[in-house]
């Protein structure tokens, strides 16, 4: 079986990643977000499991201090960790499935080193616009969204090392584009919209007319 594609996907936090991966996910089987460890405490609503494994300090350095590491990429990320599972994704991926990150711009640069993947970077229109999300979220105090906007600011300057740029201004359209993408990597590896390799119709035998 042909293996799966590996995305990542990095955004400045508050620009809308984690609403527009719902709306993709929801339109196209076969791709699997992989769920990172963070030692951040949950925010109201976030589930154990489903949004992050969340561990202490302890439990994530010892995850990442295994040989070889359990981390295939980790950061230190506005004052918490967060790592990608290495097993998680290569049973994905291995099981024909697109795994998708949703990590920073440091662990991004540490899977682009280590593995091929897409890289996929979503930007705000503007820091102002991004102020108003994060404070329209209402999860983070002001102090939290001065942190995540002065990220934000130093993060936008990695944007051009990515594969591809996507700003999320009107959301319908970042959607939209976000799914272009994940379905042109799939087309250019000879899958269908769905992700189901479309070469062996044409190597059957009896198929030449
Ligand atoms: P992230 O996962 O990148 O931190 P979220 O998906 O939580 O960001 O989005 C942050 C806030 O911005 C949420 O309240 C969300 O509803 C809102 N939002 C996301 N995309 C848009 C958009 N295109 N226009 C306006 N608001 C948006
Ligand atoms: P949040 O706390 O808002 O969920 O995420 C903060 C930042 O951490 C975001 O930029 C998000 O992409 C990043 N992040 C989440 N999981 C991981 C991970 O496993 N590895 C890395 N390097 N960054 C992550």
């Amino acid at each position: 079986m042909a293996e799966g594609i590996l995305f990542v996907l990095s955004a400045p936090s508050g620009c809308g990643k984690t609403t527009l991966l719902k709306r993709v996910m929801a339109d196209l089987p076969g791709l699997v977000f992989s769920v990172s460890h963070t030692t951040r405490a949950p925010r109201r609503g976030e589930e154990d499991g489903r949004d992050y494994f969340f561990v202490s300090r302890e439990e994530f350095l010892a995850i990442r201090d295994r040989q070889p590491s359990g981390f295939l990429e980790w950061a230190e990320v506005h004052g918490n960790l967060y790592g990608t599972s290495r097993a998680e994704v290569e049973r994905r991926q291995a099981a024909g499935l697109d795994v998708i990150l949703d990590i920073d711009v440091q662990g991004a640069a540490q899977v682009r080193a280590a593995a091929n993947p897409v890289t996929i970077f979503i930007a705000p229109p503007s820091l102002d616009e991004l102020g108003r999300r994060l404070r329209g979220r209402g999860t983070e105090d002001e102090e939290t969204i001065a942190l995540r906007l002065a990220g934000a600011r130093r993060e936008m300057r990695s944007a051009a090392e990515y594969d591809y740029l996507i700003v999320n201004d009107d959301l319908d359209e970042a959607t939209d584009s976000l799914c272009c993408v994940l379905i042109g990597e799939r087309l250019r590896r000879r899958r269908n919209r769905a992700g189901k390799p479309v070469a062996s119709l044409f190597d059957a035998p009896g198929s030449q007319s």
